[in-house]
């Protein structure tokens, strides 16, 4: 383990671009699960965390555990630099990760704005059914008046083909 204070972990750190805030990767270990303890200028535990920059991508640094709020300003690295072949690759990865986290991140927000459209348009669908319906009614109504019409004929037709059946049977 080498540790050098002088060295800055990594400025993407602190960047204000959203995601770069993230580890592309949950730890696997708490802040604290190393031996030995390094002790910060407060006389606490430092913590151990990892380095996501463009410089130092995977590399491991101690911090203050309360630098954010009223710690000291207590920094080192845990290990040395970085292979600059694995440096490359992992901050191809971290980039990969981190734009399929964003696109994820799109896709539900496309996702939800379908699920909300889908639901206008079951809306749209239903109230149309309704006015289908009431039209199909109106629609009735008005094909019972030639309906009325053949019952009138049928009933004029059955005593005229009876009475012409009876003059039939007459002459039969
Ligand atoms: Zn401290």
């Amino acid at each position: 383990m080498s540790l050098s204070v002088s060295s800055s972990p990594g400025h993407g750190l602190s960047s204000g671009d959203g995601m770069r805030r993230y580890s592309p990767i949950p730890y696997r270990r708490g802040p604290f699960d190393y031996e030995p303890s390094v002790l910060c200028q407060c006389g606490r535990k430092a913590a151990l965390w990892i380095s996501w920059s463009d410089d130092n991508p995977g590399r491991r640094y101690l911090k203050c555990y309360n630098a954010r709020s009223g710690g000291c300003n207590f920094m080192g690295w845990f290990e040395g630099p970085i292979d600059e072949f694995i440096r490359g690759l992992l901050v191809d990865l971290r980039d990969t990760v981190w734009g399929l986290k964003r696109e994820r991140v799109e896709l539900k927000a496309a996702l939800a704005d379908a699920v909300v459209k889908m639901e206008q348009l079951k809306e749209e669908i239903s109230a149309l059914k309704v006015e289908n319906q009431a039209l199909k009614a109106a629609n009735k109504t008005s094909a019972q008046k030639p309906l009325m019409k053949t019952v009138l004929l049928i009933g004029l037709a059955v005593p005229a083909a009876a009475a012409a059946a009876a003059v039939f049977m007459r002459l039969g």
